[in-house]
């Protein structure tokens, strides 16, 4: 399969070029140059197949004959070693728990998904690389636990000092290996800055293979379409009409949802529920495209100005805004609303919510449902990731997963940097 940049000015690539880039050299997003749909029997024949099968079916196409298939099956029974169950929480409305993985946040899958790709482009040793990624929480986490002990990559990550919560910051700087966390006394816009700069650097891209672990990357961004297949698997048999409300920052996440809806998936409708960084959800309102700075917010991995997938989302309904408004609305939501949802959720069904997973119940309950419809909202972290939030919002106290226990007492490793010429200097040492 090969990708082309959605800047038009850059040469087609193949998906292993394409995931040792990142991006095109015209700064364009890769995107598949044909979308194929699956035969109508994989969906009739859905509950029959397991995760791996599934998902190698509908992956297939986007990677070719670049990885076999034994190897990519390999790679998929290993990143899909959890559940993603579908947790009915009122009549006709459910949350897809996307948290069941090692970092507890929706991001394992494609984080893990990309390494192992990346291992095997690496297998004969001669495409060395390094992820160059900054984080506002959860990437830095997903993608440090997904690349550890991976031969040929190095992982740098730059994350703001004082502004992740206290277990993201344990599972970015604690693993050690070939993960390297860097501290950086600054906001996240900071360190995206200094990241962007580096990938312009040709005093460092010359001497090393920079990519990029976000979801830019195809190999991070295709995976996440698994999910709605197998929400699909488990609901199928009610035989309703499927609206996805999925909780948007980078807007990655749903994109590969309307790609799932590409490949033949019946979706009645995608709603994108933001918090207030509302870009979208005004764009839809206006059809102008106003990005402005990112607003801090208490479901902070959706804090993001201008989506960097939302041009995909355009390239898939084919650049059509009348097209793109029928199957597809945006909402925001401000903190209060989304404590409000958290509490009331709680209240009438005893579900705990994280802050993303209560702005994507909230875009539900906006849309409207009727009879034949079926809600699905994703629950895209564990609220243990945002604990403070939760219990003081929902006055409880939440239990702590083994995952999170193991690493409460492990010892922070990080490097202090304050200015890009430290990370140059990291970089080429
Ligand atoms: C990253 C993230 C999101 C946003 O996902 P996008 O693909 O960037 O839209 C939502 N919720 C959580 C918990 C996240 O970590």
């Amino acid at each position: 399969m090969n990708y082309y940049s959605l800047n038009n000015n850059a040469p087609k690539v193949t998906f292993e070029d394409a995931v040792i880039k990142g991006l095109a050299p015209d700064r364009g997003l890769y995107f598949p140059e044909e979308i194929t749909s699956l035969p109508q029997s994989f969906f009739e024949n859905i509950e029959n197949l397991d995760n791996v099968e599934i998902a190698y079916q509908a992956i297939q196409q986007f990677v070719g004959d670049e990885i076999p298939e034994v190897e990519l099956k390999d790679i998929l029974e290993d990143v899909l070693s959890f559940d993603f169950p579908v947790i009915e929480i009122e009549e006709n409305i459910a949350s897809l728990e996307l948290f069941h993985g090692p970092t507890m946040a929706f991001k394992d899958v494609g984080a893990r998904f990309m390494a192992r790709c990346l291992g095997y482009f690496n297998r004969e040793n001669e495409n060395h690389v390094t992820v160059l990624v900054a984080t506002s929480g959860d990437t830095g986490g997903a993608v440090a636990n997904g690349f550890l002990g991976v031969k040929g990559v190095d992982v740098v990550i730059l994350y703001p000092t004082g502004k992740v919560s206290a277990i993201q910051e344990k599972q970015l700087t604690t693993l050690g290996q070939n993960i390297t966390a860097l501290e950086v006394d600054g906001v996240f816009d900071d360190c995206q800055e200094m990241v962007k700069t580096a990938f312009l650097d040709k005093s460092i891209t010359d001497f090393k293979q920079l990519t990029s672990a976000n979801s830019i990357n195809i190999a991070r961004w295709l995976p996440q379409l698994f999910y709605f297949l197998f929400a699909y698997k488990q609901v199928k048999h009610k035989g309703k009409d499927i609206t996805f409300s999925v909780p948007s920052g980078n807007f990655g996440n749903i994109c590969a949802g309307i790609v799932a809806h590409k490949l033949g998936l019946p979706v009645k409708h995608f709603i994108a529920s933001t918090n207030i960084n509302d870009t979208v959800v005004r764009y839809l309102k206006t059809s102008e495209y106003n990005p402005k700075p990112s607003k801090a917010t208490i479901s902070n991995a959706m804090d993001v100005g201008n989506p960097s997938n939302f041009i995909r989302i355009q390239k898939l309904f084919n650049n059509n805004f009348e097209e793109l408004k029928t199957s597809f609305s945006a909402y925001s939501f401000n903190d209060t609303q989304t404590k409000d949802a958290m509490q009331k959720v709680y209240s009438d069904t005893g579900y705990i919510t994280d802050p993303h997973g209560a702005v994507g119940y909230l875009g539900l309950k906006k849309k409207g449902l009727n009879g034949s419809d079926y809600g699905i909202f994703l629950e895209t972290a564990h609220p243990v990731k945002f604990l403070d939030t939760v219990e003081e919002t929902i006055d409880t106290t939440v239990e702590i997963p083994s995952q999170i226990q193991k690493i409460i007492n492990k010892k922070k490793k990080s490097i202090a940097i304050d200015s890009y010429e430290n990370l140059k200097e990291f970089l080429l040492k």
